[in-house]
């Protein structure tokens, strides 16, 4: 009651929400505190959470911070809302978001953009910036999102909030938006990698309806978070410190390193020659499998239907026409084109080489290295409307984070300073299945 309290206080600043489900959550945490009375709590039970806009919930609407969704109220939950449910938590609502988690500075959402609760002039990254925010302003303590190429590495550096993106495979995708089904992994916001620990042994899990999870049991994630790191050796790839990053963020980053070598980690310098091909590949990629994924938003079974079509054909147009955002439609326009007959050697068989390359980069720098340590993103909150009108800018935002997406491995943002009261993210990027790892290590800083 607190937090739905402060929520309505607060939100007005920040849009951080998108819908806010009191009522439920009254009941979900009456029932917590039942099983808690009669000594049957699992392990969040009474947490009160957030899920990003983009997983189903059942009779709650799920609108994917789209117009195309905006009357959408599925019938069944994500794999991922089922699993927090039976984990105890209570959800406080759903949050704000990039429409089909495309953007980057949450500005794509037909509700508005999230405001950086740090600085309300400025954006608080995305997709998920909703969620972040909502951390941020402690509206909750910890909250569901995405990440398909940084949605929740890229808000948490811009929040001062700590997010993890899983391997992918390793939480189930059933129920979730796909955006690019080859990319997307759900993962866990929240205030520190403990709490991100506890999120993750909930989340993730066998699935046997998502055929791409890799039918892992969860484990306990909080179990390795106090293990000492002395010896552990940290990979600094020079491709990440380059031109583009501001140097207040490097400096920052450095400062960071510095402290883990007080810890006992040794940095080794290595390289990750393919980097500066991941945005090129990811911009083929990702919209050519968006393409294909947003064909299903026809106006006929669900979302947006344009009133009085003339026929099947205007139908189809008038629907998408009106129900998808600008950032969307570029998206179905580059990846149909990229797909289409004459150019799919061309563009998409050289993007999915090239995601083999990058993925070769990572693989040999593991046989070196125990973990990755970088920036998250280039630079602090930028302005809100300082990107828009140039797309590849914006594309520029996940430069450090999207090879970790096309090669399919686990990466987490934490904390690690402010440059003019802007918070700064470092990146720890982990082996395959190696997030207790990077919890353990972002743990032992924080
Ligand atoms: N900013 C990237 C994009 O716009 C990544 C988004 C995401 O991870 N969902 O595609």
């Amino acid at each position: 009651r607190q937090l739905l309290d402060r929520i309505e206080q607060r939100d007005g600043n920040y849009n951080s929400f998108i819908t806010v489900t009191a009522e439920q959550a009254l009941q979900q945490a009456g029932a917590a505190d039942r099983r808690l009375a009669e000594g049957d709590a699992p392990a969040l039970c009474g947490v009160p959470i957030a899920h990003k806009d983009i997983f189903c919930t059942s009779g709650v609407r799920t609108s994917c911070g789209s117009k195309m969704l905006d009357n959408f109220v599925p019938p069944y939950d994500a794999a991922v809302v089922e699993n927090l449910q039976k984990a105890g938590a209570v959800s406080l609502g759903k949050t704000n978001m990039d429409e089909f988690a495309m953007g980057s500075s949450n500005e794509t959402s037909y509700y508005g953009p999230v405001k950086n609760p740090w600085d309300t002039d400025r954006v608080s990254g995305g997709s998920s910036g909703g969620s972040a925010a909502a951390v941020a302003a402690q509206l909750v303590p910890g909250a569901t999102a995405t990440d398909t190429g940084g949605s929740i590495r890229q808000p948490a550096a811009l929040t001062n909030t700590t997010g993890l993106k899983p391997t992918y495979g390793r939480v189930s995708r059933w129920g979730m938006v796909a955006f690019a089904s080859s990319l997307d992994q759900a993962g866990p916001i929240a205030r520190n990698a403990g709490d991100c620990a506890h999120l993750l042994s909930a989340m993730a899990g066998p699935d046997r309806r998502d055929s791409t999870n890799l039918q892992r049991d969860a484990g306990d994630f909080t179990a390795d978070l106090n293990r000492s790191i002395e010896g552990l050796k940290i990979g600094v790839p020079k491709e990440y410190f380059g031109e583009g990053l501001n140097a207040d963020t490097a400096a920052r980053v450095q400062d960071a390193l510095k402290e883990y070598e007080k810890l006992g980690a040794e940095l080794v310098e290595i390289s990750l020659p393919h980097t500066d091909l991941a945005v090129p590949a990811y911009y083929v990629i990702a919209p050519a499998e968006a393409s294909a994924n947003l064909s299903r938003f026809d106006g006929v079974r669900y979302g947006h239907r344009c009133e009085n079509p003339a026929d099947l054909r205007d139908l189809y147009m008038r629907s998408r026409g009106e129900g998808f955002g600008e950032e969307v439609k570029r998206r179905i326009l580059v990846g149909t084109y990229a797909l289409s007959a004459g150019y799919y050697d061309a563009y998409y068989n050289k993007a999915q080489q090239v995601r083999r390359l990058i993925k070769r980069d990572f693989v040999q720098a593991f046989e070196k290295v125990d973990v990755i340590m970088g920036p998250t993103a280039p630079s602090p909150a930028f302005g809100i409307g300082a990107k828009v009108a140039d797309p590849v800018a914006m594309y520029l935002e996940d430069i450090y984070t999207i090879a970790t997406n096309l090669a399919g491995l686990p990466g987490m943002s934490l904390p690690c300073g402010t440059v003019n009261n802007l918070p700064v993210g470092l990146q720890i990027i982990g082996n395959y299945l190696d997030e207790a790892r990077i919890l353990n290590v972002a743990h032992q800083y924080q």
